[in-house]
């Protein structure tokens, strides 16, 4: 048994068979597909082969005669691979036996093999992995549309006999959300945070997750059996008897404890001294607006609108965009939604093709992101506040604009929003008569203006996320300074407390929409500091509903850190 440690970011405990995930293979689609669409994805698979094999053909057809021998022999190595068994039939017997779709089980199977070839003493040898990542490519580039995307199951992986837990370096948070799509037990990473955007996702999927455990893609092999400790951030790599039977004896215990808590879902969140919390939901997509009613949500207190941007080559209009607000608007019924304006930058980059400055930026956290990069396109922004507005025809919206610093970004968003009304009524369309807008208090300056801000504010919503990260200078996505981003920090409790009690004193309603609200470590201190609006992701709301109704007797140890 191998034991590695990371940092534990999501927790629960994964135990399952683990799927390494190279660069390729994060990037294809993953699905289970059911029994009868077997015989098409095989097909689909063949066909792709054969599309790549006559591809190859034509190119060396078309070689000009005076081409370098060396371009004739790689091509020649590239046919060859596309004739070998390893390539054309082993990723056949993934889709049968194991379901995968076929650009998942190719991408396997490639990664294997390219795995084989980088193990190689010969130097030779050595460089045709990248051939056979490159003729990987080639079949993948092939593939038509994906059975999983046209209606293959999200099937759970234990109703195929076991589990399975993603074992990827890194994956993006836009990577990330076609793992909503087909549930696994849980992830490792090599790279990122307790607060980077795919640690968050992770945690919106109620998975276990342990991320910055440093060697896992090169420690842990495809199909070694792991176990996944979220809470303490270790991984257990082919455990004995005994280590296993411990923890599915935990998981079952964890699982029962889950249970019990669903008794709390239509009980209000009060305090032992009576006071009533707002718990609101946090979601990335329309869909989890599903998780949200269902655990029984005051509203949506962060829609992280940016999700809807990521890994698209073009876009989403006004219309595409309105559809996903009203989703959610109508889901909720007369909740409030509370809807970010884009916040793209930093580890939430859009696609290549429809934003180049993401990829030059010397550093992107402290670049053009968020409020920043919406008053730089203007056009884009106001297609998104007049979808938003659209949709506040249809129940209670909240804008809330993110990693605002200065007073005149405030300016400038809300004259925005006024000239989206304008162009709205020009065309008749509806909109609420008043659309509250507040602020993401994010940015240590923003929190240190406050009382120059909270004039033009409606409300607040403090992101503790990025304060930790703008406070502390600690990029929250790093896994080399992680161990320095610290929730508890005096100067970062500091800033929460005094906007909490700012707001307060305005009579302006304030949140906490980080990571933090739905910690159960934080409950009773966020509390003491006199929060009364909580917003996190769905499967968070019962635990700290429990903490919350057994709270409220005596102050929490260490609440102030200031003096008030
Ligand atoms: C935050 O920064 O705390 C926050 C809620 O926003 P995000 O995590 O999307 O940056
Ligand atoms: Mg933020």
């Amino acid at each position: 048994m191998k034991t590695l440690s990371g940092i534990p970011a999501s927790g629960g405990i994964a135990i399952g068979r683990a799927h390494v995930l190279a660069a390729l293979a994060v990037e294809v689609s993953h699905h289970f597909i059911e029994p009868e669409q077997l015989d098409a994805e095989l097909s689909r698979f063949d066909a792709a082969v054969e599309l790549a094999r006559t591809e190859l053909a034509e190119v060396r057809q078309n070689l000009e005669h005076d081409a370098p021998t060396e371009l004739g022999a790689f091509i020649e190595v590239h046919e060859l691979m596309l004739a070998d068994p390893m390539l054309t039939v082993a990723p056949r017997t993934l889709i049968t036996e194991r379901r995968y779709n076929a650009a998942w089980a190719l991408s396997t199977q490639v990664e294997a093999l390219a795995k084989t070839f980088e193990d190689m003493d010969d130097a030779y040898l050595r460089e045709r992995s990248y051939d056979v990542r490159q003729v990987g490519e080639r079949i993948l580039k092939h593939m038509t549309q994906d059975a999983g995307s046209s209606g293959g199951s999200a099937r759970p992986a234990d109703e195929l006999g076991e589990d399975i837990v993603i074992v990827a370096h890194d994956i993006a948070p836009a990577d990330m959300l076609q793992f909503k799509e087909t549930r696994f037990a849980g992830f490792v990473t090599d790279l990122g945070g307790v607060t980077s955007h795919t640690a968050i996702v992770a945690r919106s999927l109620q998975l276990p997750a342990v991320v910055a455990a440093s060697e896992a893609t090169s420690l842990i092999h495809q199909d070694d059996f792991i176990i996944v400790d979220g809470h303490d951030g270790r991984i257990y790599v082919n455990p004995d008897a005994a280590t296993r039977e411990r923890f599915a004896r935990k998981a079952a215990e964890e699982r029962a404890t889950r249970a019990a808590l669903g008794s709390l879902r239509h009980v209000p969140a009060v305090t032992l001294a009576g006071e009533l919390i707002e718990l609101a939901a946090n979601i990335e997509v329309p869909e989890d607006v599903d998780g949200a009613v269902e655990m029984n949500a005051d509203g949506i207190g962060l829609f992280r609108t940016e999700f809807l941007f990521m890994g698209r080559k073009q876009l989403p209009d006004e219309d595409e965009q309105f559809s996903a607000y009203a989703r959610v608007v109508l889901a909720m019924a007369g909740k409030p939604v509370v809807i970010r304006t884009l916040d793209v930058g930093a580890d939430k980059t859009l696609a290549e093709e429809v934003d180049l400055q993401a990829v030059v930026a010397p550093n992107p956290a402290l670049g053009l992101r968020a409020i920043r990069y919406c008053l730089a396109k203007p056009e884009m922004f106001r297609t998104q506040l007049r979808a938003i507005l659209r949709a506040s025809a249809l129940g209670p919206v909240k804008i809330l604009i993110p990693m605002v610093a200065h007073e005149h970004e405030v300016d400038q968003a809300r004259a925005a929003i006024e000239r989206a009304k304008k162009e709205l009524k020009a065309r008749g369309e509806k909109c609420a008569a008043s659309v509250p807008v507040g602020a993401m208090i994010e940015i240590p300056a923003a929190a240190l203006i406050l009382d120059r801000l909270l004039p033009k504010l409606d409300f607040c919503s403090i992101g503790t996320n990025d304060l930790i990260q703008y406070t502390l200078a600690i990029d929250r996505a790093d896994a080399e300074v992680a161990h320095l981003y610290d929730p508890a920090h005096p100067a970062v409790l500091h800033l929460i407390e005094h906007t909490i009690r700012t707001c307060k004193r305005a009579g302006k309603p304030v949140s906490v929409c980080g990571e933090m609200a739905g910690d159960i470590k934080y409950t009773e201190r966020l509390l003491a500091m006199g929060l009364t609006s909580f917003s996190m992701h769905a499967g968070c709301i019962l635990p700290v509903k429990s903490v919350i109704r057994g709270a409220g007797a005596s102050p929490a140890p260490n609440a102030h850190v200031m003096q008030a």
